[in-house]
């Protein structure tokens, strides 16, 4: 018997492939490739628990479900219960082709507010092609039996019970299999984080959800300065040369004059000449020299052309409502 597992590589998901493996059941571990999550997390499960590591890329569904996930978003721009629903849905069409018989997850009812409640856990079987083929060995026993447990490919009573928000039965199991190295929950999804959801939002009113503008969005500062064009200035040198990394054939790069120290800028979109002077002026913020102070920004534009645009140097104030 050999099943799927959703290996996202946190404790959970490491305890449910232990549990049917002890069963006598193979297991293949399958994550998900998004811009906002990747599959670091679960490459290190996967060699830990000597498995085979599926890693499958749906960006495309996953930007097509964002536009308007049925059961909304979190805290942030995380839309969990539509999330796993669309991983199962997923992985559910990827059974045949893998040799495997069903799928089994690291939910635990009432773990997380949104997509682990039971109803939460049943919302997301609605998504999923075949509910009956998802079997959630960590708390089993507390929901109806899965076509897995009927047919008696896994044995019912030796799967477990576990609900709520403790982690300590987790422990104590990750304990008793030896399991030592294994990630704090619910890190590693940028859609959870804030900061980056808020830049995400203004990216979907504005631009709509673009891969490389997604990229952007993990580096620098951004200021949204009319509705199609946005300024990026990096916070160090290594975000200063990923940002010229990853300039587009479009795109503006800012640079302080010679002589003054600064970091590097990214202007995106279609900046006529008053968008210009507001970036420099942002910019030259950012560069070392006194509030008050004039100096010229270096403009690098597309077809290999150069300017300098003066600005003067505001103060934090000056540019508060630009950032976002
Ligand atoms: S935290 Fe991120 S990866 Fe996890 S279910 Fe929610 S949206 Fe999906």
């Amino acid at each position: 018997m050999r099943c799927l597992a959703l290996l996202s590589g946190g404790l959970d998901s490491i305890l449910a492939v232990k549990v049917v493996q002890a069963q006598g059941v193979e297991v293949t571990g399958l994550c998900f490739v998004t811009p906002f999550f990747g599959p670091g997390a679960a490459r290190k499960a996967a060699k830990q628990l000597g498995i085979t590591l599926i890693e499958h890329d749906f960006t495309d569904a996953y930007f097509e479900m964002m536009k308007a996930p049925r059961y909304g978003f979190g805290g942030n721009m995380n839309p969990c219960i539509d999330c796993h629903g669309l991983m199962m849905k997923t992985a559910h069409g990827m059974l045949d082709r893998h040799g495997a018989s069903f799928l089994i997850t690291g939910e635990v009812l009432g773990e997380r507010p949104m997509s682990q409640t039971r109803s939460g856990l049943n919302a997301v079987l609605k998504l999923a092609a075949d509910r009956d083929l998802v079997l959630r060995p960590l708390s089993a026993k507390l929901l109806d039996p899965t076509k897995p447990e009927r047919e008696g490919w896994v044995d019912r009573e030796k799967l477990l019970g576990l609900s709520g928000r403790g982690r300590k039965p987790q422990e104590e199991l990750a304990r008793q299999y030896g399991i030592a190295d294994y990630p704090q929950p619910a890190g590693g999804c940028l859609l959870t984080d804030v900061k980056f959801s808020r830049r995400l939002k203004d990216l979907l009113a504005h631009e709509g959800l673009v891969r490389h503008d997604i990229e952007l969005l993990k580096l620098g500062r951004h200021f949204r300065l009319d509705r199609r064009t946005k300024l990026v200035v990096g916070r160090n040198q290594s975000e200063n040369e990923r940002l010229l990394a990853a300039r587009l054939a479009g795109d503006i790069v800012l640079r302080p004059p010679l002589e003054v120290k600064g970091p590097v800028g990214l202007l995106r979109g279609p900046a006529g000449e008053q968008t210009r002077s507001l970036a420099a002026m942002i910019f030259s913020r950012y560069c070392d020299r006194a509030a008050g102070q004039q100096l010229a920004v270096n403009f690098s534009l597309p077809a290999g052309e150069r300017a300098e645009i003066g600005a003067v140097k505001p103060d934090d104030d000056g540019i508060a409502r630009w950032m976002i």
